[in-house]
């Protein structure tokens, strides 16, 4: 597995809770040694016209240069991330800001760009990719992305929810119980956390998320998946979160 990163997802761009630069710091703690790291570019105007409209890539740009240059970053992550996976190595974008709740024409709560969507579209034009199945495991909908795809009938957007620990692993079985993807990607929030906005779940239960996730990858897409941080706010626990997450996600 690799680790998609790049030191400027440290820096400050904001003043949201995902903004806060100790998200990444608590997790790259966790992490740094386990697994090999890559750096990205910020992904162009055109990547982002994939997903999002002229007007609205505009006013993230007038919001301040800051936070377009650290959004347009963020972007690179899970292309670079996406591209890895394609190649048949799994591969996770520690990126920051995150994306899931940017649509086409509007973003709202600590997202401005959409990611994963950027990513898959990406692929899907360039015909790499057909069917895509994208899991979101945040403790919040990605109403952007459902919005991005809305009209995709090839993209596939799950959102997990659910109020106990067995239900969610439950729920997350079922839908990927379906058919066979080329892709599958994951909008990998950690905020579903017991400690974090007060969720059912443990910090080993994403392992076994990851590894569950991981098996249907080999079994129905080639073994083809990445994964992109979204949301996950206490820093206390995020680090080790993730860090189960990508044990279980790397595979055997
Ligand atoms: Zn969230």
């Amino acid at each position: 597995l690799k680790v998609v990163f790049h030191e400027r997802y440290c820096e400050p761009y904001g003043w949201d809770p995902a903004a806060a630069p100790e998200r990444i710091e608590s997790i790259l703690r966790e992490i740094e040694g386990d697994f090999e790291f890559v750096t990205p570019r910020p992904a162009t105007l055109r990547e982002l016209r994939l997903a999002h409209t002229r007007a609205h890539i505009e006013s993230v740009r007038h919001l301040s240069p800051r936070i377009f240059e650290a959004a347009r970053l963020a972007v690179g992550g899970a292309i670079k991330a996406s591209e890895i996976a394609i190649r048949g190595e799994p591969a996770f974008a520690l990126v920051r800001p995150p994306g899931h709740h940017a649509g086409r024409k509007s973003c709202w709560d600590f997202c401005f760009f959409n990611n994963i969507a950027v990513a898959v579209e990406g692929l899907r034009r360039s015909g790499s990719v057909g069917r895509v199945l994208i899991v979101d495991i945040d403790y919040h909908y990605g109403d952007g992305t459902a919005d991005i795809f809305a009209e995709a009938p090839d993209v596939v957007y799950h959102h997990v929810a659910a109020n106990t620990r067995r239900e969610f692993l439950k729920k997350l079985a079922r839908c990927l119980e379906a058919s066979k993807y080329d892709l599958l990607a994951v909008s990998a929030g950690f905020d579903a956390h017991r400690e974090d906005w007060g969720s059912p779940l443990e910090t080993e239960d994403y392992e076994e998320i990851g590894r569950l996730i991981s098996i249907f990858a080999g079994e129905r897409c080639g073994g083809r998946r990445f994964a992109v941080l979204e949301g996950g706010y206490n820093t206390r626990v995020l680090g080790k979160c993730v860090k189960s997450f990508l044990h279980g996600f790397a595979g055997p």
